[in-house]
Protein backbone atom coordinates (compact mmCIF):
# COMPACT_ATOMS: atom_id res chain seq x y z
CA UNK A 1 0.00 0.00 0.00
CA UNK A 2 2.85 1.94 0.31
CA UNK A 3 3.39 2.33 -3.27
CA UNK A 4 3.49 5.39 -5.70
CA UNK A 5 1.47 3.60 -8.50
CA UNK A 6 -2.28 4.47 -8.01
CA UNK A 7 -4.39 6.85 -10.40
CA UNK A 8 -4.52 9.81 -7.32
CA UNK A 9 -0.79 9.40 -6.36
CA UNK A 10 0.15 12.77 -8.20
CA UNK A 11 -2.67 14.73 -6.56
CA UNK A 12 -2.34 13.13 -3.17
CA UNK A 13 1.17 13.96 -2.96
CA UNK A 14 0.33 17.52 -3.81
CA UNK A 15 -2.60 18.11 -1.87
CA UNK A 16 -0.26 16.72 1.02
CA UNK A 17 2.07 19.84 0.49
CA UNK A 18 -0.86 22.15 -0.78
CA UNK A 19 -3.55 21.86 1.65
CA UNK A 20 -1.57 20.61 4.60
CA UNK A 21 1.55 22.41 4.45
CA UNK A 22 3.37 19.02 5.02
CA UNK A 23 6.53 18.06 3.71
CA UNK A 24 6.07 14.00 3.79
CA UNK A 25 3.44 11.20 5.35
CA UNK A 26 3.48 10.11 8.72
CA UNK A 27 3.82 6.26 8.92
CA UNK A 28 0.86 4.35 7.44
CA UNK A 29 -0.92 7.59 6.46
CA UNK A 30 -0.04 7.76 2.78
CA UNK A 31 -1.23 3.54 3.17
CA UNK A 32 -4.38 4.20 4.92
CA UNK A 33 -5.94 6.19 2.14
CA UNK A 34 -4.39 4.30 -0.94
CA UNK A 35 -6.41 0.99 0.75
CA UNK A 36 -9.46 2.99 1.31
CA UNK A 37 -9.31 4.88 -2.22
CA UNK A 38 -8.89 1.28 -3.63
CA UNK A 39 -12.36 0.66 -2.08
CA UNK A 40 -11.48 -1.73 0.84
CA UNK A 41 -12.64 -1.65 4.36
CA UNK A 42 -9.99 -0.53 6.54
CA UNK A 43 -9.12 -0.45 10.01
CA UNK A 44 -6.81 1.74 11.69
CA UNK A 45 -5.09 1.90 14.88
CA UNK A 46 -2.87 4.67 15.15
CA UNK A 47 -1.64 6.63 18.21
CA UNK A 48 -2.66 9.93 19.29
CA UNK A 49 -1.35 12.51 17.61
CA UNK A 50 -0.18 10.29 15.02
CA UNK A 51 -2.24 12.26 12.14
CA UNK A 52 -5.04 10.02 11.32
CA UNK A 53 -7.21 13.22 10.42
CA UNK A 54 -5.14 13.60 7.69
CA UNK A 55 -6.21 10.02 6.09
CA UNK A 56 -9.68 11.86 5.51
CA UNK A 57 -10.28 15.16 5.88
CA UNK A 58 -9.22 18.29 4.12
CA UNK A 59 -10.11 22.22 3.62
CA UNK A 60 -13.13 20.90 2.03
CA UNK A 61 -16.55 22.23 2.63
CA UNK A 62 -18.35 20.52 5.56
CA UNK A 63 -21.30 20.75 7.48
CA UNK A 64 -22.23 18.45 11.04
CA UNK A 65 -25.41 16.82 12.22
CA UNK A 66 -26.53 16.71 15.81
CA UNK A 67 -29.38 15.69 17.40
CA UNK A 68 -29.35 18.96 19.74
CA UNK A 69 -29.65 21.35 16.76
CA UNK A 70 -32.21 23.58 15.82
CA UNK A 71 -34.63 21.77 13.72
CA UNK A 72 -34.82 24.53 10.70
CA UNK A 73 -30.60 24.03 10.96
CA UNK A 74 -31.11 20.38 10.53
CA UNK A 75 -33.80 20.50 7.43
CA UNK A 76 -31.83 22.92 5.76
CA UNK A 77 -28.37 20.43 5.98
CA UNK A 78 -31.08 17.60 4.26
CA UNK A 79 -32.24 20.41 1.57
CA UNK A 80 -28.97 20.62 0.31
CA UNK A 81 -28.11 16.52 0.94
CA UNK A 82 -31.02 16.03 -1.40
CA UNK A 83 -29.69 18.89 -4.40
CA UNK A 84 -27.88 17.52 -7.26
CA UNK A 85 -25.58 20.07 -6.38
CA UNK A 86 -25.04 19.25 -2.77
CA UNK A 87 -22.01 21.75 -2.05
CA UNK A 88 -20.32 19.48 1.05
CA UNK A 89 -17.90 17.09 0.42
CA UNK A 90 -17.95 15.79 3.68
CA UNK A 91 -20.95 15.29 6.78
CA UNK A 92 -20.30 15.01 10.33
CA UNK A 93 -22.62 13.40 12.23
CA UNK A 94 -22.60 11.98 16.11
CA UNK A 95 -23.24 8.22 16.20
CA UNK A 96 -26.66 9.07 18.15
CA UNK A 97 -27.48 10.60 15.46
CA UNK A 98 -27.20 7.65 12.87
CA UNK A 99 -29.03 5.56 15.91
CA UNK A 100 -32.10 7.39 15.80
CA UNK A 101 -32.66 9.58 13.04
CA UNK A 102 -34.42 7.66 10.19
CA UNK A 103 -34.51 11.12 8.19
CA UNK A 104 -30.75 10.91 8.23
CA UNK A 105 -30.97 7.58 7.19
CA UNK A 106 -32.91 8.14 4.29
CA UNK A 107 -30.93 11.12 3.17
CA UNK A 108 -27.75 8.83 3.73
CA UNK A 109 -30.22 6.47 1.11
CA UNK A 110 -30.50 8.76 -1.39
CA UNK A 111 -26.96 9.95 -1.53
CA UNK A 112 -25.96 6.25 -1.40
CA UNK A 113 -28.08 5.46 -4.64
CA UNK A 114 -26.60 9.10 -6.88
CA UNK A 115 -23.45 7.26 -6.11
CA UNK A 116 -22.50 10.36 -4.06
CA UNK A 117 -21.46 8.41 -0.65
CA UNK A 118 -18.01 8.05 -1.39
CA UNK A 119 -16.92 6.89 1.95
CA UNK A 120 -17.84 5.89 5.58
CA UNK A 121 -15.74 7.31 8.04
CA UNK A 122 -15.71 5.75 11.94
CA UNK A 123 -13.57 8.12 14.05
CA UNK A 124 -12.97 6.77 17.76
CA UNK A 125 -14.12 3.17 16.67
CA UNK A 126 -12.61 1.45 19.69
CA UNK A 127 -16.19 2.91 21.15
CA UNK A 128 -18.05 0.29 19.16
CA UNK A 129 -16.65 -2.55 21.46
CA UNK A 130 -18.32 -3.54 25.06
CA UNK A 131 -14.74 -4.43 25.93
CA UNK A 132 -12.86 -0.77 24.62
CA UNK A 133 -12.50 1.29 27.90
CA UNK A 134 -15.14 3.67 26.43
CA UNK A 135 -18.00 1.57 25.08
CA UNK A 136 -21.31 3.73 24.19
CA UNK A 137 -24.20 1.78 22.86
CA UNK A 138 -25.09 4.29 19.96
CA UNK A 139 -21.66 3.34 18.18
CA UNK A 140 -22.75 -0.38 17.92
CA UNK A 141 -25.96 0.73 15.84
CA UNK A 142 -23.34 2.37 13.77
CA UNK A 143 -23.55 -1.43 12.09
CA UNK A 144 -26.87 -0.20 10.05
CA UNK A 145 -24.46 1.44 7.93
CA UNK A 146 -22.91 -1.88 6.28
CA UNK A 147 -26.00 -3.61 6.37
CA UNK A 148 -27.57 -0.85 4.07
CA UNK A 149 -24.72 0.38 2.25
CA UNK A 150 -22.53 -3.02 1.72
CA UNK A 151 -20.49 -1.70 -1.34
CA UNK A 152 -19.39 1.80 0.51
CA UNK A 153 -15.91 1.36 1.95
CA UNK A 154 -15.68 1.93 5.83
CA UNK A 155 -12.64 3.85 7.51
CA UNK A 156 -11.94 3.05 10.69
CA UNK A 157 -9.97 4.93 13.23
CA UNK A 158 -8.45 4.84 16.63
CA UNK A 159 -6.03 5.41 19.29
CA UNK A 160 -6.45 2.53 21.64
CA UNK A 161 -7.73 -1.30 20.42
CA UNK A 162 -6.34 -4.71 21.99
CA UNK A 163 -6.67 -7.66 19.21
CA UNK A 164 -10.11 -8.54 21.21
CA UNK A 165 -11.58 -4.79 20.72
CA UNK A 166 -10.64 -4.94 17.03
CA UNK A 167 -12.04 -8.11 16.55
CA UNK A 168 -15.47 -6.85 18.27
CA UNK A 169 -15.25 -3.42 16.35
CA UNK A 170 -15.07 -5.02 12.92
CA UNK A 171 -17.70 -7.47 13.55
CA UNK A 172 -20.13 -4.91 15.06
CA UNK A 173 -19.30 -2.80 11.95
CA UNK A 174 -19.63 -5.96 9.58
CA UNK A 175 -16.46 -4.80 7.66
CA UNK A 176 -15.49 -7.30 5.10
CA UNK A 177 -12.07 -8.92 4.04
CA UNK A 178 -11.01 -5.50 6.29
CA UNK A 179 -6.89 -4.31 5.83
CA UNK A 180 -5.76 -3.80 9.25
CA UNK A 181 -3.15 -0.97 9.69
CA UNK A 182 -1.71 -1.32 13.08
CA UNK A 183 1.23 0.83 14.33
CA UNK A 184 3.21 0.72 17.14
CA UNK A 185 3.19 3.12 20.45
CA UNK A 186 6.76 2.18 21.04
CA UNK A 187 8.87 5.67 20.02
CA UNK A 188 12.35 5.50 19.65
CA UNK A 189 12.57 8.20 22.55
CA UNK A 190 15.16 8.12 25.24
CA UNK A 191 13.05 8.01 28.84
CA UNK A 192 14.27 8.96 32.11
CA UNK A 193 12.70 9.92 35.54
CA UNK A 194 14.86 12.10 37.40
CA UNK A 195 14.10 13.34 41.16
CA UNK A 196 13.14 17.10 41.00
CA UNK A 197 14.81 18.97 43.38
CA UNK A 198 14.54 22.85 44.30
CA UNK A 199 17.14 23.52 41.82
CA UNK A 200 15.05 21.79 39.14
CA UNK A 201 15.49 25.04 36.13
CA UNK A 202 19.12 24.77 36.99
CA UNK A 203 19.58 20.74 36.42
CA UNK A 204 17.37 21.73 33.27
CA UNK A 205 19.80 24.01 31.79
CA UNK A 206 22.67 22.20 32.29
CA UNK A 207 20.64 18.81 31.02
CA UNK A 208 20.15 20.93 27.63
CA UNK A 209 23.45 22.69 27.35
CA UNK A 210 25.72 19.15 27.94
CA UNK A 211 22.76 16.60 25.47
CA UNK A 212 20.78 19.28 23.28
CA UNK A 213 22.63 22.67 22.80
CA UNK A 214 20.84 24.54 20.61
CA UNK A 215 18.47 21.99 19.75
CA UNK A 216 14.61 22.43 19.83
CA UNK A 217 12.24 21.73 22.52
CA UNK A 218 9.27 22.04 24.96
CA UNK A 219 9.38 22.15 28.45
CA UNK A 220 5.52 21.51 30.39
CA UNK A 221 5.19 23.26 33.02
CA UNK A 222 1.68 22.81 35.65
CA UNK A 223 0.59 26.55 36.07
CA UNK A 224 1.14 29.54 33.63
CA UNK A 225 3.34 30.57 36.16
CA UNK A 226 5.94 28.05 36.45
CA UNK A 227 5.96 28.58 32.50
CA UNK A 228 7.37 32.10 32.73
CA UNK A 229 9.83 31.18 35.41
CA UNK A 230 11.16 28.76 33.41
CA UNK A 231 11.23 31.07 30.39
CA UNK A 232 12.99 33.41 31.92
CA UNK A 233 15.55 31.45 33.89
CA UNK A 234 16.77 30.13 30.59
CA UNK A 235 16.44 33.27 28.78
CA UNK A 236 19.07 34.61 31.68
CA UNK A 237 21.32 30.94 30.90
CA UNK A 238 21.63 32.05 27.42
CA UNK A 239 18.80 29.96 25.92
CA UNK A 240 16.29 31.08 23.28
CA UNK A 241 13.43 30.40 25.13
CA UNK A 242 9.75 31.67 25.26
CA UNK A 243 6.49 31.18 27.45
CA UNK A 244 3.20 29.72 25.78
CA UNK A 245 0.00 28.83 27.95
CA UNK A 246 -3.45 28.60 27.14
CA UNK A 247 -4.74 31.83 28.98
CA UNK A 248 -2.64 33.37 25.82
CA UNK A 249 -4.69 35.71 23.69
CA UNK A 250 -4.53 34.22 20.10
CA UNK A 251 -2.44 37.13 18.70
CA UNK A 252 0.59 35.96 21.28
CA UNK A 253 0.62 32.30 20.69
CA UNK A 254 0.03 33.50 16.83
CA UNK A 255 3.75 35.63 17.74
CA UNK A 256 5.29 32.84 19.16
CA UNK A 257 4.58 30.61 16.71
CA UNK A 258 6.44 32.83 14.26
CA UNK A 259 9.16 33.35 16.35
CA UNK A 260 9.56 29.90 16.43
CA UNK A 261 9.72 29.19 12.78
CA UNK A 262 12.12 32.17 12.08
CA UNK A 263 13.89 29.90 14.64
CA UNK A 264 14.42 33.28 16.68
CA UNK A 265 13.40 30.74 19.61
CA UNK A 266 14.01 27.24 19.94
CA UNK A 267 12.91 25.83 23.55
CA UNK A 268 8.76 26.79 24.54
CA UNK A 269 7.74 26.53 28.22
CA UNK A 270 4.07 25.46 27.75
CA UNK A 271 1.12 24.75 30.15
CA UNK A 272 -0.60 23.17 26.80
CA UNK A 273 -0.01 21.37 23.57
CA UNK A 274 2.77 23.19 21.09
CA UNK A 275 1.89 21.34 17.68
CA UNK A 276 5.48 21.64 16.76
CA UNK A 277 8.36 18.51 15.94
CA UNK A 278 11.09 18.75 18.84
CA UNK A 279 14.58 17.46 19.33
CA UNK A 280 13.52 16.52 23.89
CA UNK A 281 10.53 17.47 25.92
CA UNK A 282 10.89 17.66 29.15
CA UNK A 283 8.48 17.78 32.23
CA UNK A 284 9.20 20.06 34.53
CA UNK A 285 6.41 18.61 36.56
CA UNK A 286 4.17 15.38 36.91
CA UNK A 287 1.79 14.98 33.95
CA UNK A 288 -1.66 14.00 34.47
CA UNK A 289 -2.11 10.45 32.78
CA UNK A 290 0.54 7.94 31.02
CA UNK A 291 -1.92 8.58 27.95
CA UNK A 292 -1.00 12.62 27.86
CA UNK A 293 2.27 11.56 28.56
CA UNK A 294 3.34 9.97 25.64
CA UNK A 295 1.36 12.08 23.37
CA UNK A 296 3.45 14.74 24.65
CA UNK A 297 6.44 13.13 24.34
CA UNK A 298 5.45 12.07 20.51
CA UNK A 299 6.68 15.60 19.65
CA UNK A 300 10.07 14.77 20.45
CA UNK A 301 11.71 12.17 17.61
CA UNK A 302 9.28 12.59 14.94
CA UNK A 303 12.11 12.27 12.41
CA UNK A 304 13.56 8.78 14.14
CA UNK A 305 16.46 10.64 14.99
CA UNK A 306 17.53 10.15 19.05
CA UNK A 307 15.38 12.26 21.03
CA UNK A 308 15.31 12.82 24.97
CA UNK A 309 12.27 12.54 27.37
CA UNK A 310 12.81 13.76 30.64
CA UNK A 311 10.31 14.04 33.32
CA UNK A 312 11.46 15.40 37.03
CA UNK A 313 9.16 14.20 39.44
CA UNK A 314 8.47 14.72 43.04
CA UNK A 315 5.76 13.37 45.28
CA UNK A 316 5.04 17.33 45.92
CA UNK A 317 3.84 18.07 42.48
CA UNK A 318 1.32 14.96 42.87
CA UNK A 319 -0.50 16.65 45.57
CA UNK A 320 -0.68 19.72 43.26
CA UNK A 321 -1.43 18.20 40.47
CA UNK A 322 -4.11 16.27 42.34
CA UNK A 323 -5.34 19.34 43.97
CA UNK A 324 -5.34 21.24 40.89
CA UNK A 325 -7.59 18.36 39.33
CA UNK A 326 -10.13 18.62 41.99
CA UNK A 327 -10.64 22.28 41.82
CA UNK A 328 -11.23 21.92 37.79
CA UNK A 329 -8.46 24.71 37.86
CA UNK A 330 -6.47 22.67 35.04
CA UNK A 331 -8.04 21.26 31.78
CA UNK A 332 -10.09 18.12 32.33
CA UNK A 333 -7.91 14.95 30.64
CA UNK A 334 -9.77 13.80 27.36
CA UNK A 335 -8.06 10.47 28.39
CA UNK A 336 -10.13 8.34 30.03
CA UNK A 337 -8.77 5.34 32.24
CA UNK A 338 -8.33 2.08 30.60
CA UNK A 339 -8.05 -0.06 34.20
CA UNK A 340 -10.48 -2.53 34.00
CA UNK A 341 -12.46 -0.99 31.25
CA UNK A 342 -14.01 1.65 33.58
CA UNK A 343 -14.25 5.20 32.25
CA UNK A 344 -16.22 8.14 33.30
CA UNK A 345 -18.70 7.52 31.68
CA UNK A 346 -20.12 4.54 33.62
CA UNK A 347 -17.90 4.71 36.82
CA UNK A 348 -17.63 6.99 39.55
CA UNK A 349 -17.26 10.12 37.00
CA UNK A 350 -14.69 12.53 35.26
CA UNK A 351 -12.85 13.37 38.79
CA UNK A 352 -12.24 9.78 40.20
CA UNK A 353 -11.36 9.12 36.32
CA UNK A 354 -8.69 12.18 36.65
CA UNK A 355 -7.49 10.84 39.82
CA UNK A 356 -7.51 7.45 39.18
CA UNK A 357 -5.07 8.50 35.69
CA UNK A 358 -2.99 10.85 38.07
CA UNK A 359 -2.33 7.47 40.63
CA UNK A 360 -1.11 5.62 37.80
CA UNK A 361 1.33 8.35 36.54
CA UNK A 362 2.61 8.51 40.15
CA UNK A 363 3.06 4.89 40.29
CA UNK A 364 4.98 5.15 36.87
CA UNK A 365 7.34 7.74 37.84
CA UNK A 366 7.62 5.70 41.52
CA UNK A 367 8.25 2.96 39.57
CA UNK A 368 12.36 2.19 39.19
CA UNK A 369 12.91 -0.77 38.23
CA UNK A 370 10.20 -1.54 35.30
CA UNK A 371 11.51 -0.90 31.44
CA UNK A 372 9.80 2.40 31.04
CA UNK A 373 8.50 1.56 27.67
CA UNK A 374 7.09 -1.96 29.30
CA UNK A 375 4.96 0.53 31.67
CA UNK A 376 4.08 2.71 28.88
CA UNK A 377 2.78 0.28 26.41
CA UNK A 378 0.51 -1.57 28.87
CA UNK A 379 -1.65 1.16 28.64
CA UNK A 380 -2.22 0.58 25.06
CA UNK A 381 -2.76 -3.05 25.32
CA UNK A 382 0.41 -3.72 23.10
CA UNK A 383 2.97 -6.42 24.63
CA UNK A 384 6.23 -5.36 25.01
CA UNK A 385 9.38 -7.46 25.32
CA UNK A 386 11.55 -5.19 27.76
CA UNK A 387 14.80 -6.83 26.14
CA UNK A 388 13.99 -4.96 23.11
CA UNK A 389 14.18 -1.71 24.78
CA UNK A 390 18.08 -2.13 24.84
CA UNK A 391 18.47 0.41 27.58
CA UNK A 392 17.04 3.09 25.99
CA UNK A 393 15.39 3.90 29.39
CA UNK A 394 16.65 5.35 32.59
CA UNK A 395 15.10 1.68 34.12
CA UNK A 396 16.88 -0.45 31.88
CA UNK A 397 20.13 1.31 31.94
CA UNK A 398 20.45 0.68 35.78
CA UNK A 399 22.70 -1.76 37.03
CA UNK A 400 19.84 -4.40 37.82
CA UNK A 401 20.07 -5.50 40.83
CA UNK A 402 16.97 -6.05 43.27
CA UNK A 403 14.84 -7.86 45.46
CA UNK A 404 11.44 -8.39 46.06
CA UNK A 405 10.52 -7.69 48.96
CA UNK A 406 7.29 -8.56 51.29
CA UNK A 407 6.18 -5.49 52.98
CA UNK A 408 3.46 -6.46 54.14
CA UNK A 409 3.96 -6.10 57.89
CA UNK A 410 5.00 -2.89 57.13
CA UNK A 411 2.08 -1.56 55.05
CA UNK A 412 -0.33 -2.51 57.46
CA UNK A 413 1.82 -0.01 60.03
CA UNK A 414 1.72 2.69 57.95
CA UNK A 415 -2.40 2.10 57.64
CA UNK A 416 -2.56 1.32 61.86
CA UNK A 417 -0.44 4.57 62.41
CA UNK A 418 -2.62 7.00 59.95
CA UNK A 419 -5.87 5.82 61.87
CA UNK A 420 -3.88 5.57 65.34
CA UNK A 421 -3.24 9.66 64.86
CA UNK A 422 -6.45 10.36 63.56
CA UNK A 423 -5.71 10.86 59.68
CA UNK A 424 -4.68 14.48 60.60
CA UNK A 425 -1.43 14.37 59.64
CA UNK A 426 0.81 14.42 56.17
CA UNK A 427 2.85 11.91 55.32
CA UNK A 428 6.00 13.46 55.77
CA UNK A 429 5.24 13.38 59.49
CA UNK A 430 3.20 9.78 59.50
CA UNK A 431 7.14 8.76 58.31
CA UNK A 432 8.85 10.66 61.14
CA UNK A 433 6.88 8.98 63.47
CA UNK A 434 7.44 5.21 61.63
CA UNK A 435 10.57 5.66 62.09
CA UNK A 436 10.98 7.08 65.56
CA UNK A 437 11.62 10.12 65.33
CA UNK A 438 11.76 12.36 68.60
CA UNK A 439 11.49 16.26 67.02
CA UNK A 440 9.58 18.94 68.62
CA UNK A 441 6.13 18.42 66.59
CA UNK A 442 6.20 14.46 66.74
CA UNK A 443 6.54 15.54 70.88
CA UNK A 444 3.76 18.27 70.14
CA UNK A 445 1.48 15.48 69.36
CA UNK A 446 2.44 13.01 72.03
CA UNK A 447 2.85 10.64 69.14
CA UNK A 448 6.60 9.58 70.74
CA UNK A 449 4.52 7.71 73.05
CA UNK A 450 1.83 5.90 70.56
CA UNK A 451 1.89 2.69 69.52
CA UNK A 452 3.65 2.35 66.29
CA UNK A 453 6.20 5.00 67.03
CA UNK A 454 9.37 3.99 65.60
CA UNK A 455 8.20 0.33 64.06
CA UNK A 456 9.98 1.07 61.13
CA UNK A 457 13.38 1.98 62.76
CA UNK A 458 15.00 -0.29 60.87
CA UNK A 459 14.34 1.25 57.46
CA UNK A 460 15.63 3.49 55.48
CA UNK A 461 13.90 6.51 54.77
CA UNK A 462 13.65 6.07 51.12
CA UNK A 463 12.15 2.24 51.63
CA UNK A 464 9.58 3.52 54.29
CA UNK A 465 8.64 6.27 51.67
CA UNK A 466 8.68 3.97 48.72
CA UNK A 467 5.36 1.71 50.74
CA UNK A 468 3.51 4.73 51.78
CA UNK A 469 3.51 6.09 48.12
CA UNK A 470 2.99 2.73 46.93
CA UNK A 471 -0.61 2.51 49.13
CA UNK A 472 -1.18 6.17 47.69
CA UNK A 473 -0.81 4.98 44.61
CA UNK A 474 -3.03 1.83 45.24
CA UNK A 475 -5.73 4.23 46.88
CA UNK A 476 -5.36 2.28 50.10
CA UNK A 477 -4.31 5.73 51.89
CA UNK A 478 -5.35 9.22 50.15
CA UNK A 479 -3.74 12.52 50.13
CA UNK A 480 -6.35 14.66 51.09
CA UNK A 481 -5.68 18.63 50.56
CA UNK A 482 -5.77 20.73 53.71
CA UNK A 483 -4.64 24.21 52.48
CA UNK A 484 -3.60 26.14 49.32
CA UNK A 485 -2.13 29.54 49.25
CA UNK A 486 -1.91 30.94 45.30
CA UNK A 487 1.59 30.21 44.62
CA UNK A 488 0.26 27.19 44.03
CA UNK A 489 1.92 25.43 47.39
CA UNK A 490 -0.60 22.76 48.69
CA UNK A 491 -0.76 20.90 52.37
CA UNK A 492 -2.65 17.59 52.62
CA UNK A 493 -3.20 15.11 55.12
CA UNK A 494 -3.13 11.70 54.96
CA UNK A 495 -6.12 9.62 55.32
CA UNK A 496 -7.26 5.37 55.13
CA UNK A 497 -9.58 4.64 52.29
CA UNK A 498 -12.07 1.83 54.40
CA UNK A 499 -13.16 0.07 51.60
CA UNK A 500 -9.42 -0.59 49.90
CA UNK A 501 -7.60 -1.04 53.16
CA UNK A 502 -9.56 -4.14 54.37
CA UNK A 503 -7.97 -6.59 52.42
CA UNK A 504 -4.65 -5.55 53.60
CA UNK A 505 -5.48 -4.93 57.07
CA UNK A 506 -7.29 -8.47 57.59
CA UNK A 507 -4.43 -10.66 56.37
CA UNK A 508 -6.10 -11.35 52.90
CA UNK A 509 -3.73 -9.17 50.76
CA UNK A 510 0.33 -9.17 50.66
CA UNK A 511 2.24 -6.91 49.46
CA UNK A 512 5.51 -7.41 47.55
CA UNK A 513 7.66 -4.74 46.67
CA UNK A 514 10.73 -4.26 44.38
CA UNK A 515 13.28 -2.58 45.64
CA UNK A 516 16.10 -1.41 43.57
CA UNK A 517 19.59 -1.87 45.81
CA UNK A 518 21.28 1.37 45.96
CA UNK A 519 24.98 1.73 46.30
CA UNK A 520 24.63 2.50 49.97
CA UNK A 521 22.79 -0.39 50.64
CA UNK A 522 26.25 -2.58 49.27
CA UNK A 523 28.50 -0.38 51.21
CA UNK A 524 26.61 -1.55 54.42
CA UNK A 525 26.68 -4.91 53.13
CA UNK A 526 30.67 -4.31 52.65
CA UNK A 527 31.18 -3.18 56.24
CA UNK A 528 29.61 -5.57 57.84
P1 LIG B 1 -4.76 12.17 15.49
O1 LIG B 1 -6.13 12.40 14.91
O2 LIG B 1 -4.15 10.87 15.06
O3 LIG B 1 -4.69 12.33 16.97
P2 LIG B 1 -4.12 14.54 14.07
O4 LIG B 1 -4.72 14.14 12.79
O5 LIG B 1 -4.87 15.51 14.91
O6 LIG B 1 -3.78 13.26 14.93
O7 LIG B 1 -2.66 15.09 13.78
C1 LIG B 1 -1.82 15.50 14.80
C2 LIG B 1 -0.90 16.59 14.32
O8 LIG B 1 0.03 16.11 13.38
C3 LIG B 1 -1.63 17.74 13.65
O9 LIG B 1 -1.09 18.95 14.18
C4 LIG B 1 -1.30 17.57 12.20
O10 LIG B 1 -1.27 18.82 11.52
C5 LIG B 1 0.06 16.96 12.24
N1 LIG B 1 0.35 16.12 11.06
C6 LIG B 1 -0.46 15.16 10.55
N2 LIG B 1 0.13 14.56 9.48
C7 LIG B 1 1.33 15.18 9.31
C8 LIG B 1 2.43 15.01 8.38
N3 LIG B 1 2.38 14.12 7.40
N4 LIG B 1 3.50 15.83 8.54
C9 LIG B 1 3.55 16.75 9.53
N5 LIG B 1 2.56 16.96 10.42
C10 LIG B 1 1.46 16.18 10.33
ZN1 LIG C 1 13.60 0.20 29.11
Amino acid sequence: WSSGNFSWTKKLEANNKKVFGNHSFRPNQREVINATMSGYDVFVLMPTGGGKSLTYQANIPAAYLSANMEWTEQQEIFRELASDYCKYKLLYVTPEKVAKSDVLVRHLGSLHSRELLARIVIDEAHCVSQWGHDFRPDYQGLGILKQKFPNTPVLALTATATASVKEDVVQALGLVNCIVFRQSFNRSNLYSVIPKTKKCLDDIDKFIKENHYDECGIIYCLSRMDCEKAAEKLQECGHKAAFYHGTMELSQRAFVQNQWSKDEINIICATVAFGMDVRFVIHHSLPKSIEGYHQECGRAGRDGQRSSCVLYYSYSDFIRVKHMISQGVIEQSPFTSRKNGVNAMNSGGILETNTENLLRMVSYCENDVDCRRLLQLIHFGEKFDSAACKKTCDNCLKVKSFVDKDVTEMAKHLVELVKLTGGQHSSSHILEVYRGSLSQIVKKHKHEIIRLHGAGKHLAKGEASRILRYLVTEDILVEEVRKSDVYGSVSSVLKVNQSKAYDLCSGRRTIVLRLTLLPAFFLKLQNW
